[in-house]
């Protein structure tokens, strides 16, 4: 791949939670030297604004309005902090308490607008790894790759679940696996664009697979077009 054509490569990552999304994408972007944007960090940084504001999440046009006066900034060191109006959410958006907002305050579509512009213009920076929900369907659709990533559910919670532990939440593995569905549920069944695969995505399943396989395969997704 020559140097113009890394800078201008567009990977677009989507999938349900805990399908390993984040992890992956992180790992490629860095071996490929692209940028990586983690596109759930900018819905949950609006959710963590819009619940510190005490605005009520059912209400739609207060929350498209919070999202269009709020400055979210994903720094693109190797630390990935996340700033809300100056302020360092990196941690506080991985509570469980945002996880059980963000798929509401993400349904409106005020709210999408003004997130998938910043996305794109990140976009324009260079290549990128990008990871989300809509990435292949909507934000990206001219992504050179579109990967799909997959896992049981029972998978995706223990992921999830062990996360969180390990970050200090004191979560029960059912709570995390209930919470977790009824936020899948609501990313397939908005009206906006809903999380589904696009026609053209590779649909990988990680059940059972170890993130360096799956980089792998992804990394040699990018090189088999080359030769
Ligand atoms: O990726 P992560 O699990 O952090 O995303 C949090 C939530 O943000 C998702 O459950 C979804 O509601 C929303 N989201 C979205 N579209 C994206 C990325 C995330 O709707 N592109």
């Amino acid at each position: 791949m020559t140097e113009r054509q890394q800078q201008a490569l567009q990977i677009a990552i989507d999938g349900p939670a805990g399908a390993g999304k984040s992890t992956i994408a992180k790992i490629v972007a860095k071996k490929l030297h692209l940028f990586y944007i983690d596109t759930g960090a900018m819905y949950r940084a609006i959710a963590y604004k819009a619940l510190k504001s005490g605005a009520p999440l059912n209400d739609e046009s207060k929350i498209s309005q919070i999202a269009k006066t709020t400055k979210v900034v994903l720094d693109h060191s190797d630390e990935r902090l996340v700033w809300c109006d100056g302020e360092n959410v990196t941690q506080a958006i991985r509570n469980p308490e945002i996880s059980r907002a963000v798929s509401v305050v993400a349904s409106y579509q005020g709210v999408r607008e003004r997130l998938v512009e910043l996305q794109r213009m990140e976009a324009k920076r260079g290549g990128v790894v990008m990871d989300g929900r809509d990435i292949g369907t909507h934000v990206l659709p001219d992504a050179d790759y579109k990967i799909f990533l997959t896992a049981t559910s029972e998978e995706r919670a223990r992921r999830r679940w062990v996360e969180l532990s390990k970050a200090g939440n004191v979560v029960t593995y059912d709570e995390v696996a209930r919470d977790m569905l009824k936020r899948d549920r609501s990313d397939t069944e908005r009206e906006v664009s809903p999380l589904r695969p696009a026609q053209d995505a590779i649909i990988l399943d990680t059940t059972g697979l170890s993130v360096e396989e799956l980089v792998a395969e992804i990394i040699m997704l990018t090189q088999e077009d080359e030769s």
